[in-house]
């Protein structure tokens, strides 16, 4: 209930005012989000790299309506990555890239021509690009995209989201060699005749699913804080005798940092995903559906006179 209000108020332009100007708003996106500009995603980015953890930059904007917001978002990520290149940051760090954002709502074309020439400058830089998956809506769409993008550009990532019913079978079919494929629960409101509704089916999906990708010759990249699915996976990579550079761990930013220092110093490769950009709002509600704790701590900075 309250995780579906949260995330119905992601959607609304009212809540989102109300949040934007609430004093204390600042420290709380401080901790899920690198700071507005390049430079910020670049010192987060050198930090983290020279603690042993890799990187996956997402600039944030979602739900883009124009055609020029969307130009704008590309030219961004082309400038964040010829900067990660010229600073000596790829092949640690990559981008993700949400396809709304880069106009898939209006015009699919646009978005899959964007989308590429992002690829492209990734490539360049000596890096990949994962695209993030949205609300079940959109499946299917990115799903053809990223098959577009992978004829010219294979190691771009693919995101399957385990509280949908079909996502086995998008596993199954992802699980091809070099296949780079994300797999996390999901963060968007979905209906029951798409999703699981309860987290227990979730996690047993997300096992199912994490069966697939880890006995299969891709490359999983275990998105998860859940500490159960982490041990579960540590535990599938020895059975399947898969070797710690043949998948990886993924975090967000600000979310169990100790836990990403544990990974890394157990020899597993972990990426943190570091969103940066002024648009932070859609992204910052989904960080608190997911934790009730959250939400408290947010509370407070709202109703904070500070
Ligand atoms: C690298 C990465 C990329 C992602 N990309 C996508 C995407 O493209 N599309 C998409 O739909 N979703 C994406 N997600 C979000 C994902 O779907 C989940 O909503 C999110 O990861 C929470 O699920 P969980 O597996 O961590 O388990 P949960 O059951 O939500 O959490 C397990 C435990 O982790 C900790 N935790 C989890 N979330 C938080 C938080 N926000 N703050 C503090 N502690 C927390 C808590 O201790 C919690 O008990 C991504 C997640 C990661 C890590």
């Amino acid at each position: 209930m309250l995780r579906s209000a949260i995330l119905a108020a992601a959607r609304s332009s009212r809540v989102e005012r109300l949040v934007a100007k609430a004093p204390l708003t600042r420290d709380v996106v401080r901790r899920f989000v690198a700071g507005a500009g390049t430079d910020d995603a670049l010192r987060v980015t050198r930090e983290l790299v020279d603690d042993g953890v890799q990187v996956s930059l997402d600039y944030l904007g979602e739900d883009t309506l124009t055609a020029e917001q969307a130009a704008a978002i590309k030219d961004e990520y082309l400038r964040l990555l010829k900067s990660l290149a010229d600073g000596g940051l790829t092949p640690a760090a990559e981008v993700s890239l949400k396809l709304s954002a880069l106009g898939q709502r209006f015009d699919e074309e646009l978005a899959y021509e964007y989308a590429h020439a992002i690829c492209a400058a990734a490539a360049s830089a000596g890096t990949t690009v994962s695209l993030d998956m949205e609300d079940h809506a959109t499946t299917d769409q990115t799903l053809d995209t990223l098959t577009r993008l992978r004829a010219d550009f294979p190691g771009t990532g693919a995101v399957l989201q385990a509280y949908l019913r079909r996502t086995e079978g998008d596993c199954r079919e992802l699980a091809t060699p070099g296949s780079r494929v994300r797999l996390c629960k999901g963060a968007y409101a979905e209906p029951e005749s798409v999703a699981f509704q309860s987290p227990v089916e979730v996690d047993r999906s997300y096992v199912r699913c994490l069966n697939i990708l880890m006995s299969g010759p891709g490359y999983p990249m275990v998105a998860t804080h859940d500490p159960r699915l982490v041990a579960i996976a540590e535990d599938r990579a020895r059975w399947f005798d898969r070797p710690s550079d043949q998948f990886e761990f993924q975090m967000l930013y600000g979310v169990r940092p100790e836990e990403q220092r544990r990974l890394t110093e157990a020899g597993y490769t972990v990426r943190v995903y570091v969103p940066y950009g002024d648009r932070w709002y859609g992204y910052l509600m989904r960080r608190l559906a997911e934790r009730p704790a959250n939400l408290t701590f947010f509370a407070r900075a709202l109703t904070s006179r500070k």
